[in-house]
């Protein structure tokens, strides 16, 4: 989906009916589908380091508890609105579903620059946020994770608020939280590893060898770098590797271990020995087998999706695509592999976390990861065979396998009263 349309909550409702099309879904089940259950809107005032108040926008979005409890991320950005919270709990509904994971889909936001503000700001406004949503969270109702400029730590201070408020430890309210507060194992690298696994089963299907197969990767972030990583196991050559400061490309391969040491150094990838500079547009546009966008939204266009050469893009970022590039890229017979599906290994260990708190246990790394790679395979093949079936797009394909189980639940449900 493209979160640069004007209004990204109108751009999910016109995939949403183009999939009630696709499936002649009941017009009511459809005006249920296109409302989010309910919209908490706060105002958090907040002591800054130098005396001042500054009152903040929070948002939490519950848009569907059809499968399950609300499940959803929390993101601090300085354009987050309500649309776009709105957009992206009802993503997260539909990718819930894709996954098959017992949830329904909800989302967070604050209206704040993180980068201009300590960490100790950051902790009053996370403990300011939490308290104003307290009775609408819970391991029961509605499970924040970390998701833009959030990470570990935002989840421990929002589990500590919550936990103070109950008068007890309750670990299960929030997921991605650090492993010494029962955090999984597994869960920081677990995007990049089901847009991976989900790479791996594209190829199996196109016929392509992963051993040796190329691949550039826009992105090096949690997602770009486990992603790299765990292709480079599969036995991919990663040819190139970018981030917002450019890229580097060297065509018989880069170690992502090193690459990542170096960008830990220096900031960033950029200067990389034993490799050449190429610019984040072109490096989309290389001649190698696989790419993988894991940086921002809207990066393949109407006007550079001609030029683009590979055989399989695996979306690990939410909404690279616009609809019109998505479309040239069908045509063209390149394999997408849709947001909803390339990155949903993140939320899936989200549940293994969750499901590991609420039954007081851990799992080893070995267990998560063999329990996500069930998962994914499962997940991708469902959409693959719609797909198949229908001969429709994998994109348009993953809408319909998420929105028709929502819908399924929704009709057995009934409505109250
Ligand atoms: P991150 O902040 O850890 O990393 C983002 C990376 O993108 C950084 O390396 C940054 O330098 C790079 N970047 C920024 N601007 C760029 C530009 N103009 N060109 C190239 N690179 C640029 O974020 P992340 O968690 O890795 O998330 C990346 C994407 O994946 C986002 O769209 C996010 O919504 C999506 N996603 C993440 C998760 C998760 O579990 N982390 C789950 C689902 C989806």
């Amino acid at each position: 989906m493209s979160l640069n349309d004007t209004n990204p909550f109108e751009a999910a409702m016109r995939q949403l009916d183009l999939v009630a099309e696709e499936l002649s879904l009941d017009k009511k089940i459809v005006e249920v589908l296109k409302h989010p259950n309910r919209v908490v809107i706060t105002s958090l005032p907040v002591k800054m380091d130098d005396g001042t108040i500054k009152v903040f926008t929070g948002y939490r979005v519950q848009y569907s508890r059809h499968r399950g409890p609300y499940k959803g991320g929390i993101r601090y950005h300085p354009n987050v609105n309500l649309d776009e919270v709105k957009a992206l709990a009802a993503w997260m509904t539909w990718k819930c579903a894709v996954a098959d994971i017992p949830y329904g889909g909800s989302k967070g936001g604050i209206t704040c620059n993180p980068k201009e503000m300590s960490s100790a700001e950051l902790e009053r406004l996370t403990r300011r946020y939490t308290s104003s949503i307290v009775r609408d969270i819970g391991p029961f109702k509605d499970i924040p994770a970390p998701d833009i400029y959030t990470d570990s730590q935002t989840m421990a201070w929002l589990l500590d608020t919550y936990s103070e408020f109950q008068g007890y430890a309750v670990p299960g309210v929030v997921t991605g939280k650090p492993i010494s507060v029962g955090g999984s194992e597994g869960r920081a690298g677990a995007t990049g590893r089901g847009a991976a696994l989900c790479t791996r089963e594209a190829a199996r299907h196109l016929g392509i060898d992963m051993n040796g197969a190329t691949v550039a990767i826009q992105g090096y972030g949690k997602v770009g770098r486990s992603v790299a990583q765990v292709l480079r196991e599969m036995g991919c050559i990663i040819i190139a590797i970018s981030d917002s400061k450019g890229g580097i490309f060297n065509q018989n391969g880069l170690d992502p271990v090193k690459v990542l040491e170096h960008k830990k150094r220096t900031g960033s990838v950029v200067d990389f020995k034993d490799s050449t500079y190429v610019a984040n547009k072109d490096l989309l546009e290389l001649d190698c087998d696989i790419l993988i966008p894991a940086a921002l939204e809207n990066v393949l266009t109407e006007e550079n999706a001609p030029r683009i050469k590979v055989k399989i893009i695996s979306e690990g970022a939410n909404g690279p695509t616009t609809p019109e590039a998505g479309a040239i890229l069908h045509k063209k017979g390149v394999m997408m592999i849709p947001d909803i599906l390339a990155n949903c290994g993140g939320v899936t260990v989200s549940y293994f976390e969750w499901a590991q708190n609420l039954n007081r246990l851990h799992w080893t790394l070995d267990e998560v990861n063999q329990k996500l790679e069930q998962k994914i395979v499962k997940a991708f093949n469902d959409v693959l065979e719609i797909s198949t079936k229908r001969n429709i797009s994998m994109r348009l394909a993953a809408y319909v396998l998420g929105v028709s189980r929502v819908a399924e639940a929704l009709g057995v449900l009934g409505l109250f009263p």
